[in-house]
């Protein structure tokens, strides 16, 4: 598929050519992943940010969001199930916070990797080569980070850098690529100011960089940051009739079309588009090109402050009920639970 046949599959409306879409990223997945459907644990370690960025709940400049950042012992607790949920790995995210030390997760790692066992993903925003490297040599197999958008004046207004620094998420990745981490990044879809070109563009940035992982989701509206208002508005009037809604249809095409591209890659039915559509998101993720699921495993009391954007499925379960749920729709739809890691396809034949 070039580039312009992307742009073309992407603004398609007729219902015959949508089922023809569908059929074909489902069949791809089917035939380069299989049927299993591999769960991620997600721990959402915690929520102080020093970034600004524009559409985040948590950012730092987010009013009213009462602060946390778990303990060691909350970590491996949430590990603990992650193991009797039969999960294959766990996924540390947060804002990005000085105060989650490289020293400090480097232990937190070792703890997880020594009482488990278990595959560890890490998504915990820019960080400098050194916490990087030290995470890696603690155990830390994977790295999420996710570029956003491949419109670079786009992502400097909704991702400023800190002062000093440029930020630039493709190179960091390839970094982490080197230093021996599975690399997983993504966009969100429908983002003011994102144009059908755009979104083109960012299927091929996955396919030229061969991402292992390439989380889509909607872009949700979180209330009183600068995207929800003004800066979006102003962005969405440039756009004009380019601009890409953020609806679960827009979100399913560009799953639908990164499977095509990426046939091999790991790829969730993520948390926004089940918050998008809590009826059917999931499923349609998982029918369209999907073949991974994050549960949710944060305790109660902090994962109601982790709000990067309001709604969130799942927000008001406890993780026992989460992993019971989810694995009952996974067999539902004639898949299985993905046994044991679930390394991505390029990585295992290395
Ligand atoms: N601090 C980490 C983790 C951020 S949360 C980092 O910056 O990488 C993980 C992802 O959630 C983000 O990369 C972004 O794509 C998504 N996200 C953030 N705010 C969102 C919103 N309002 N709507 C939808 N997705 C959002």
């Amino acid at each position: 598929m070039t580039r312009d046949e992307i742009l073309r599959w992407l603004k398609v409306a007729d219902t015959d050519d949508l089922e023809r879409l569908w059929a074909a990223a489902d069949a791809t997945r089917h035939r380069y992943v299989g049927d299993e459907v591999h769960l991620r644990g997600l721990i959402e370690v915690s929520n102080v940010c020093q970034r600004s960025c524009a559409y985040c709940g948590i950012a730092a400049c987010a009013p009213r969001v009462e602060r946390y950042r778990m303990t060691q012992e909350d970590i491996l607790e949430c590990a603990d199930k992650a193991l009797e949920y039969g999960f294959g790995t766990v996924v540390m995210q947060a804002g990005e916070d000085p105060g989650i030390t490289g020293d400090w997760m480097a232990e937190t790692i070792q703890k997880i990797k020594h009482r488990t066992g278990l595959a560890i993903t890490l998504s915990l925003g820019e960080r400098c080569e050194a916490d990087l490297r030290a995470w890696r040599d603690a155990g830390a197999d994977r790295y999420l980070l996710r570029f956003e958008t491949t419109d670079p004046d786009l992502y400097r207004r909704i991702h400023p850098s800190l002062p000093g620094g440029v930020s630039d998420r493709i190179h960091q990745l390839l970094r982490m690529r080197e230093l021996g981490f599975e690399i997983g990044t993504g966009v969100m879809v429908g983002l003011p100011g994102q144009t059908w070109e755009t979104l083109a563009n960012d299927i091929w940035t996955f396919r030229d960089y061969a991402m292992d992982m390439i989380g889509i989701g909607p872009y949700i509206p979180s209330p009183g940051t600068p995207l929800d208002g003004p800066l979006g508005e102003m962005l969405q009037v440039e756009a004009a009739t380019e601009q890409v809604p953020n609806d679960p249809l827009t979100t399913l095409k560009t799953l639908a079309l990164t499977r095509l591209v990426c046939p091999e890659t790991n790829i969730p039915s993520t948390t926004a588009l089940a918050t998008l559509d809590p009826a059917s998101g999931r499923a349609n993720g998982l029918q369209r090109g999907a073949n991974v699921i994050m549960p949710n495993l944060t305790q109660s009391k902090y994962r109601v402050l982790y709000q990067i954007y309001p709604g969130k499925a799942g927000l008001h379960e406890t993780a026992d009920i989460t992993a019971a749920r989810i694995r009952n729709q996974i067999e539902t739809l004639g898949r299985r639970v993905g046994v044991g890691p679930g390394t991505s396809p390029r990585m295992a034949q290395r």
